[in-house]
């Protein structure tokens, strides 16, 4: 059974680490942040102390990274995965980062004949729990065919979109704007109830069975305006970078999409106010706090 490295033990990636251990591989971990590495070690992984000497213990090495700047950080300066890499092992990005950068990063590593996917994955923190993630993957079909069995430990649902390696990237980022388009809706159709003294309960089982329903809606409500927690989860500036490149490879295409703007520019807003650590349904409590100080200030 191949080793596994996986660097970045985050939200997404220390669930991803932990169930691929319990699905019997062996895992290595790496975090900068000591914090998370702790945290595989409590669950019963092995750590590394750099990403070199995680490279030298693995077959097969995943990222799930918070940026652009990380992945690239991780995978282009000196020691790292191109440095250290060979070809006999595959590298595997899950994180969600710019399509020129998936490109980038292919062309880089194919000059070292090192194997690489790009396969940002969707379904949050519940499915990297549960092991049920949806993969979007990107890159060659025999490398594909090599790391399929851990990738299907991953997620329950796992679509190698094209050999070109931004097509998952490309599917993944359509789905990040239907997401920031539902968390919106959500946010502000739920002010309605709250002025009607709907109770937000009744109205989440009414729309559970009525065309209003959708994941966004379940999850938001469900996990955090229900409880009021709005810990991530799906940190609002993730989403905000996601949506960014959505519009970027928009812009590319020529493509006009006046509504994902205005989006785009309601999330770069709410971060630019503090809120860029906080889970996305947030917006529903900046919403209700700032319709609430408003009545108040006229009253
Ligand atoms: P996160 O910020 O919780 O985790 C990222 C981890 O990477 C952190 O622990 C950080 O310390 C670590 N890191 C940063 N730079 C590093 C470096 N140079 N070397 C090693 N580790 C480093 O983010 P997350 O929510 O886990 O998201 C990770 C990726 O997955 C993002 O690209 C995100 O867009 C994507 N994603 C997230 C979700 C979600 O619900 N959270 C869902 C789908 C996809």
């Amino acid at each position: 059974m191949s080793k596994i490295g996986f660097i970045g033990l985050g939200n997404m990636g220390l669930p991803m680490s932990i169930g691929l251990m319990n699905s019997g591989y062996e895992v290595i971990g790496f975090d900068v942040n000591e914090e998370r590495s702790l945290l595989f070690k409590k669950s019963g992984g092995n750590i590394a102390l750099s990403s070199a000497d995680l490279v030298a213990e693995s077959d097969v090495i995943l990222t799930s990274l918070p940026s652009n700047k990380a992945v690239e950080a991780v995978y282009l300066n000196k020691g790292g995965l191109l440095d250290h890499c060979n070809s006999s092992q595959v590298v595997i990005d899950t994180s969600t980062v710019a399509p020129e950068l998936n490109q980038q990063l292919e062309a880089s590593l194919s000059e070292r004949s090192i194997p690489f996917l790009a396969a940002p994955v969707s379904g949050g923190v519940v499915g990297a729990e549960n092991q049920t993630l949806t993969v979007m993957v990107g890159g060659k079909e025999e490398t594909f065919q090599k790391v399929k069995d851990i990738l299907n430990v991953i997620g329950g649902n796992v679509f190698h979109v094209g050999e070109q390696i931004d097509k998952g990237t490309t599917v993944k980022l359509i789905n990040n704007l239907l997401i920031g388009f539902y968390t919106a809706g959500v946010s502000e159709a739920l002010q309605i109830a709250n002025q009607k003294d709907i109770d937000l309960n009744d109205l989440f089982s009414m729309m559970n069975v009525s065309y209003g329903q959708s994941r966004i809606y379940e999850r938001n409500y469900k996990t955090f305006i229900e409880p009021n927690d709005f810990n991530p989860g799906f940190a609002l500036k993730l989403l905000r970078k996601d949506l960014e490149f959505a519009m970027e490879v928009a812009d590319n295409n020529q493509l006009d999409l006046p509504i994902s703007k205005s989006l785009l520019d309601l999330y770069r807003n709410l971060e630019h106010q503090g809120y860029g650590d906080q889970d996305m349904a947030v917006l529903y409590k900046y919403l209700k706090d700032t319709i609430d100080q408003n009545k108040e200030a006229t009253t």
